[in-house]
């Protein structure tokens, strides 16, 4: 047994496995099953996930978050169309042109809004800005439920989205790779922030809540879902023992683990966000709704920090340090970096 290393506020994917997903997997560890998910533990997940929605949908396992929201997009558009989503969006800044190259070409284009969220007019404006051949037709509207920089979409806030992207025929795909932060926020059945406002993909991420890895990618629509799992063959995501996905899954929907586990990260998120607020030379940049808390701080407090062994970034979102709550970030943790950045100041002082 190796010792535990320190954790940190650096992202929610340096966390470990949660026990659930861990004692999920030593039971489907057990015997031979058929592979490719034709095996009975992925049935009974895309099950509870009809369950959890309340809805037939269709759904399927991908190793990460990256290809989950590349393929869900490709599924939606042609190559001549665009995909409209944030400036700060993941699927702009953090995955290496996937969106497009999955699409063959599909472009992205950039709408603004307040705190990380979409705001419709802009949405309208992109549209309208040219209706002529020569230009990308936009056909897909891609949202992060949680953002990019910790804030949630109320329900009626995606119900106007929704409106905004039917009056323009485009498709509404979710990247929710913290969609569980967004459902413990929010205290709703998850249906109300998807179905019930006519999302027609969702991509569930698992990693940064409790997960080792895998990620659903589930289609409400299930037209846009015809010959999804060519898709994933092609683009080596289909995994072959598919069941190790699809048991983690198993582990924190049958216990609530994955909703139990968002509510944590997020109290702790709204903790720290709380005692740092506190701090004269610290800023808190967007209301901590989900797992995630963005400060200004001064140079010379991050360098501080840096030098006391915290590990965080700065270049996600609009700027900032970013500290992300996981489902496992203890008590402890927090109170040690805050006990750290208070000491660090008496010294700067
Ligand atoms: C982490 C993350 C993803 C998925 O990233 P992968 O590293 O590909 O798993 C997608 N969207 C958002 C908003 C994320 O934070």
């Amino acid at each position: 047994m190796g010792t535990a290393s320190q954790q940190q506020l650096a992202s929610d994917n340096y966390s470990g496995v949660c026990p659930e997903a861990l004692d999920y997997l030593q039971k489907v560890n057990l015997g031979h099953e058929p592979s490719y998910g034709e095996d009975r533990w992925t049935k009974e997940a895309c099950d509870l996930f009809r369950e959890l929605f309340d809805t037939d949908c269709a759904v399927f396992f991908i190793f990460n978050g990256t290809a989950s929201n590349s393929l869900a997009i490709a599924a939606l558009c042609h190559s001549y169309h665009s995909v409209i989503c944030n400036r700060i969006a993941h699927i702009e800044t953090d995955e290496c042109g996937a969106p497009e190259f999955f699409s063959h070409g599909a472009k992205l284009l950039m709408a603004e809004g307040a705190n990380g969220k979409i705001d419709t007019r802009s949405i309208t404006e992109i549209v309208m800005r040219r209706r002529d051949i020569h230009y990308p037709k936009p056909r897909v509207l891609s949202i992060s439920q949680a953002t990019e920089v910790g804030t949630v979409y109320t329900a009626a806030e995606l119900r106007a989205i929704k409106e905004t992207a039917e009056s323009h025929r485009l498709k509404l795909q979710m990247d929710g790779a913290r969609f569980s932060n967004a459902v413990a926020h929010l205290n709703v059945p998850p249906r109300e922030i998807t179905v019930d406002v006519g999302l027609d993909v969702l991509c569930f991420g698992g990693s940064k809540n409790g997960l080792a890895l895998g990620e659903a990618v589930i289609f409400f629509d299930l037209e846009a879902a015809a010959e999804f799992d060519y898709r994933c063959k092609q683009a080596g995501q289909l995994a072959a023992k598919m069941r190790f996905i699809a048991a983690q899954w198993l582990g924190v929907l049958k216990s609530g683990a994955w909703l139990r586990y968002a509510q944590h990260a997020n109290a702790c998120a709204a903790k720290l966000a709380e005692e740092l607020g506190r701090i004269e030379e610290v800023e808190v940049m967007f209301p901590p709704e989900a797992n995630a808390v963005f400060v200004q701080l001064p140079a010379a407090l991050m360098a501080a920090m840096r030098e006391r062994g915290w590990i965080f970034y700065t270049f996600i979102g609009a700027g900032g340090a970013r500290l992300m709550c996981s489902w496992d970030t203890t008590e402890k943790t927090i109170n040690a970096f805050l006990h750290d950045m208070k000491t660090a100041l008496v010294a700067l002082r």
